[in-house]
């Protein structure tokens, strides 16, 4: 059994200017730990390349896929509202990362992999189908979702998010589709405004989308109860062929973008509730990839113990 780790150094050339928290030192910081504590020894190390452009086009517009291309060819520009910084390395990152998530999936279809975890960024939650937002341009778990059900042919994938910002672009992308199940527990009211309990998805698609409202101070008992009772009790009913994760660890206690106080150990938790999920559900098949986390000590240490529980 072997649990990929996805990493390329072209992920730190996506340069989003000083004092950004979404910087190329958070990705750095966990490689460092990953390093050093020696996890490494129990994953299987993977440079990606980029994914076509066409493959994103299986979510996105061809004219966003086009503008990502020419915005911060020569020069940085601000979209989003002004906090999703295209830089000249940054179409490559994202593109990196698109690709990191595909060949992930592939290799765990083909039973290369049992699992991975796609070490990325900019992140992809919040892009929507024509729009770069909340500091991502590609929505790469939105990527391999689609590529699970057009090219490899699954009837029903899962993506669970637990990233503190609900996944507006996500849950756009799919809540007309019975056959992709997004979950999200999240921070709310909090940034981008989306994902109150009630949105659970439109005509056929009512009743695969999932929204767990958080609130500011709630900590690991809220989140772990809430995941337990509805999240993994939804899931269960669904019966997933593949689980995607949307991780990120920015609901952790020192993180600067939020206010609900997760500790480190939580993410261990939650990682093994959803790969036992995965071994009853979906023949163990999960991939994970990096959304936010902010301060670069918590989410080495979260994404530490997020690996142990996926290897
Ligand atoms: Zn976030």
């Amino acid at each position: 059994m072997t649990c990929g780790f996805v990493y390329h150094e072209d992920y730190l050339e996506h340069k989003t200017g000083p004092g950004h928290p979404e910087c190329p030192e958070r990705v750095a910081s966990i490689v460092d730990v990953v390093r050093s504590s020696g996890l490494l020894q129990d994953l299987v190390e993977h440079k990606p390349s980029e994914a076509a452009r066409a493959s994103l086009e299986a979510v996105h517009s061809a004219d966003h896929v086009a503008r990502m291309h020419e915005v911060g060819k020569s020069s940085s520009a601000r979209l989003g509202g002004g906090d999703t910084v295209v830089a000249p390395g940054s179409e490559r990152a994202a593109l990196l990362a698109s690709g990191g998530v595909l060949e992930s999936v592939q290799n765990v279809m083909e039973g290369t992999w049992s699992r991975a975890f796609v070490c990325c960024r900019p992140p992809g939650h919040h892009a929507e189908q024509s729009a770069a937002m909340g500091f991502c341009m590609f929505n790469h778990v939105a990527v391999a979702a689609a590529h699970l059900r057009k090219e490899a042919g699954l009837e029903r994938v899962a993506i669970v998010d637990f990233d503190v910002h609900h996944g507006n672009g996500t849950q756009h992308l799919f809540e007309q589709d019975p056959s992709v199940f997004y979950a999200s527990l999240h921070q709310w009211p909090h940034y981008p405004g989306t994902g109150a309990e009630g949105e659970r998805g439109i005509g056929d698609g009512e009743g695969t989308t999932l929204n767990c409202p958080m609130a500011a101070g709630t900590g690991d008992k809220e989140w772990m109860n809430a995941l337990e009772s509805q999240v993994i009790r939804q899931l269960e009913e669904f019966r997933p062929q593949f689980l995607l994760i949307s991780a990120g660890f920015d609901a952790h206690r020192r993180d600067p973008l939020s206010g609900t106080q997760l500790t480190t150990g939580i993410y261990r938790d939650i990682t093994s509730r959803l790969r036992e999920l995965a071994e009853r559900q979906c023949e163990g098949r999960v991939v994970s990839l990096l959304e936010g986390g902010y301060n670069l000590e918590a989410l080495a240490e979260s994404v530490a113990v997020h690996l142990e529980a996926m290897r």
